[in-house]
């Protein structure tokens, strides 16, 4: 029986079979009688580490009659074991090689391609792809000069996030740094938006055309109403138009009496009344 090391570091019997049921890992035995395991699954399609050993060599594809001969390479000569970087460099994963140059994490690597973190940080060391700024590792100086600006940055005020973005710190170590110099949490407290008086709102969302003494409506509208929001209520814009235009309300429906849809010039309106007196 022979038993291999898998992946994971278990020890796991052998099929020599690649069947689907029992995975996909074989043994066999070179012309010096060695044995040879490997196994490759989806999520790592190459070869690493150690397994480097069974990569086909020159000796082993020489006629019977040749290699019986030399004498059976001795492990740790002409079968050295490879590093992992050279393993790597050996059969660069591209696509991976492609992500980590974009700036992708490894968790989003991981995702995409079906990779394990050691294959990824393994062509990352073999390609000698720098981690993206913020994800280097940092000095213990560099460490505490950071902490010093997320203090100046919390009492001036910052969010953890605003932090974090720009130091690239942990939220939870910004979290402590708060603790420990005690600086208290600023009050998060909304300010009450903005309301407008009734004038305020007719100001803001009206414009009066160059020509023919328009005014147009650019508030919000519901429909072919135009909703002039003041003081936490809406009121129909063109009414208020109306008032301060003529005086008083509008009675029955006001309408305009010019060509510009969006107008609410209170001389371009009208209401039942003045309908009536101007025939
Ligand atoms: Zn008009």
């Amino acid at each position: 029986m022979i038993f291999c090391l898998n992946a994971n570091g278990n020890t796991q019997m052998i099929n020599a079979q690649r069947v689907p049921d029992y995975g996909n890992q074989a043994v066999r035995q070179d012309s010096v009688g060695r044995y040879h395991v490997r196994q490759l699954a989806k999520d790592r399609s190459t070869l690493e580490g150690s397994e480097a050993l069974h990569y086909p060599r020159p000796h082993l594809q020489q006629p019977a009659a040749q290699a019986a001969r030399r004498p059976p390479p001795l492990l740790g000569q002409s079968a050295r074991r490879r590093t992992p970087r050279q393993v790597a460099a050996m059969s660069p994963r591209e696509d991976v090689a492609a992500m980590l140059r974009a700036g992708a994490t490894y968790a989003e690597i991981r995702t995409q391609l079906h990779v394990s973190d050691t294959l990824i940080h393994r062509t990352r060391l073999a390609l000698n792809i720098p981690l993206p700024i913020g994800r280097t590792r940092r000095s213990k100086a560099e460490m505490a000069d950071l902490d010093d600006q997320a203090v100046t940055m919390l009492r001036a005020g910052a969010t953890y996030k605003e932090i974090h973005r720009t130091l690239r710190l942990a939220l939870n170590r910004i979290s402590r740094l708060r603790r420990q110099h005690r600086i208290p949490v600023p009050s998060r407290k909304r300010e009450n938006p903005r309301r407008y008086t009734v004038d305020e709102a007719f100001t803001t969302h009206t414009r009066a055309t160059t020509e023919g003494g328009h005014l147009l409506w650019t508030g919000p509208r519901s429909g072919r109403s135009f909703d002039l929001i003041a003081s936490g209520r809406t009121y129909n814009a063109r009414a208020i138009a109306f008032r301060r235009h003529h005086g008083r309300d509008p009675e029955g429906q006001t309408r305009r009496t010019c060509d510009q849809p969006d107008c609410i010039a209170g001389a371009h309106l009208t209401d039942r009344r003045i309908r009536k007196d101007t025939p």
